[in-house]
């Protein structure tokens, strides 16, 4: 505004990584060379060592003040405002905001900032309406922490996993099978793959059922569900086909790709009369769902359009409810510990009494009930969490799993969520052992989320250096010299034969440059073999980024080998 005077001001919230402002500027295109010279402006302005003086104002006064100012949007804004509800606004010299608050006391307080980037955005988001300049910040309480924030961001960057997908060959998207749509490629399957064998054998372990589900049905189970309409905006269209009955009559009917395996899942429970005796019911899959995302959110493998899921439903009574909900809790930890997850956070989200039957299922003992057993097991646990009000799902508590890679960057991975409305609305009954019907809660859970999403997260926090388990390519054997190549393909069929991903490199290279294509291609472990090692029965074990291993006798490697995988060993 001291800039540009007649700037137009919108809106400016916190964000995750800081803030930003919307502007209308007239004239100019803010580019990064302005920077330097807003950032002089906000140093002056910190110096001036302003108050930021909340005040509760009548709707005539700021309208008053905003009007003088011209200050379109926000007059707009002030409208948005309820009837009735307060108007706070903050006032820093002579600027004044209409702002809910909190803020520091004064601009002295603010010690460290950084102007981020430029981007253009619609005024409210919508593409007819004026299109203004958003400008991103941030801020921090001291320099030392604004610098490491900014070297993570750096470190973030080299390990983006699209680049690092691109480099390993882990996945691709292609043009004409739509945006959104990931590819795996042969070494990204991998790494699927090794996940659903993971998250199978530890819910074979926990007693779950494996079931399989098409991906797509009919309109009539989504609107039982509730997804149409309330869910329709984030669903692909409906395909509509004719269908010849066996009268010879034609009927149109309207299927959905699904954007969840819930209602798939409750038919199963559904297929033949239930007893109490067979809950708790765990059925897993993971199953493949479809989500309409704006080509404008798709971001690599984090915003897709169609994401396989880790997902189970837990059919249970509500006796049960408490052990079922731990033992995935545990589920969860079992997971952060093989990926070395050490940092975490549950947000377990909870609803507001008086939001009951609006935003919220109308059953106040029940939503009661169903909390404190979801509070009582994290705080016996001594799991990690926070408990955030009014902002449950519509049918019972949920719980985000919030993770941070080895870098220090957030994640959300997962969602539980518990739900108590839904198996009603689906008719899913068991016979109680008193003979009389009841209907079951249902636990929703993906504790490693969405491979799109995992596998994403998993790329930064490894960088692409996967332990032994998960590597695309475990060991590469490399022949000094070509009298080595047979004894280096009896060994390679050996290990393949004991489900090794094993290769030889039988180019004409020289063994350095063997080495370094090998750590380009991020192999996890190299075993080197000249004249000596043949005729020792032994290799010359070098480890990805880590050198030189020492000679080691070939019986004894693939023991260490073999036991590095069974156990999923961390690195
Ligand atoms: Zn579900």
């Amino acid at each position: 505004m001291r800039i540009w005077p007649g700037s137009q001001l919108d809106i400016g919230p916190s964000t995750s990584e800081g803030f930003y402002y919307d502007f209308d500027i007239p004239e100019h295109r803010l580019s990064p060379e302005d920077f330097p010279r807003i950032e002089e402006e906000m140093k002056r302005i910190i110096k001036e060592n302003l108050v930021f003086q909340k005040e509760v104002k009548s709707r005539e006064e700021v309208s008053t003040i905003l009007k003088t100012s011209g200050q379109k949007f926000k007059i707009e804004r002030l409208a948005d405002i309820p009837e009735g509800e307060e108007i706070s606004t903050y006032t820093i010299g002579d600027f004044l905001d209409l702002c809910a608050g909190p803020h520091v006391m004064r601009t002295g307080n603010v010690k460290a900032y950084k102007l981020l980037r430029v981007a253009a955005a619609y005024y409210r988001g919508k593409e007819t309406n004026p299109q203004l300049q958003r400008l991103y910040g941030t801020a921090f309480a001291n320099k030392t922490e604004l610098e490491e924030w900014l070297k993570m961001l750096e470190e973030a960057k080299r390990r983006d996993h699209r680049k690092i997908g691109k480099e390993m060959r882990l996945f691709t998207f292609d043009e004409d099978v739509g945006p959104g749509l990931p590819l795996w490629l042969p070494k990204g399957g991998i790494l699927v793959n090794e996940l659903e064998k993971l998250a199978m054998e530890t819910e074979f372990q926990a007693g779950y059922e494996r079931v399989r589900t098409p991906h797509l049905a009919k309109e009539s189970m989504y609107k039982k569900s509730g997804h149409l309409p309330y869910y329709a905006e984030s669903m692909f269209p409906p395909l509509e086909m004719k269908e010849t009955l066996n009268d010879g009559t034609e009927k149109v009917e309207r299927y959905y790709l699904k954007a969840m395996n819930c209602p798939h899942h409750h038919k199963i429970f559904a297929s033949y009369p239930r007893s109490y005796r067979e809950l708790p019911l765990r059925l897993a899959e993971y199953g493949c769902c479809y989500r309409y995302e704006q080509s404008g959110e798709l971001f690599g493998l984090m915003r897709v359009r169609s994401l396989q899921m880790n997902d189970a439903h837990i059919y249970c009574t509500p006796e049960q409810f408490a052990s079922e909900f731990q033992a995935v809790n545990e589920m969860y930890m079992k997971y952060f510990k093989i990926f070395g997850i050490q940092k975490y956070l549950m947000r377990f989200s909870t609803h507001d009494p008086q939001q009951l039957g609006h935003k919220f299922v109308d059953d106040p003992e029940l939503w009661k009930e169903t909390e404190d057993r979801v509070r009582n097991v994290l705080k016996d646990s001594g799991i990690d969490y926070v408990e955030i009000p009014n902002e449950a799902a519509f049918y019972g508590p949920k719980i985000d799993v919030q993770v941070w890679s080895a870098i220090g960057r957030e994640f959300t991975l997962a969602t539980n969520q518990v739900d108590f409305a839904v198996p009603g609305r689906f008719g899913l009954v068991y016979r109680t052992r008193e003979n009389t019907e009841a209907t079951p809660l249902c636990i929703h859970r993906a504790p490693l989320g969405t491979h799109e999403r995992f596998i994403g997260f998993l790329i930064e926090h490894y960088a692409g250096n996967f332990p032994l388990w998960l590597a695309p390519d475990q060991v590469r054997i490399l022949p000094i010299g070509s009298e080595q190549m047979e004894y280096c393909e009896a060994l390679r069929k050996r290990m393949h034969a004991d489900g090794i991903r094993v290769s030889v490199d039988t180019s004409g290279d020289k063994i350095g440059g063997k080495i370094r294509n090998a750590e380009v291609d991020k192999v996890h472990t190299m075993f080197v073999v000249g004249q000596k090692e043949q005729e020792q029965n032994a290799v010359a074990v070098r480890r990805h980024g880590k050198g030189d291993q020492g000679v080691k006798p070939i019986e004894e490697v693939l023991v260490q080998i073999k036991t590095m995988i069974a156990e999923r060993a961390s690195d």
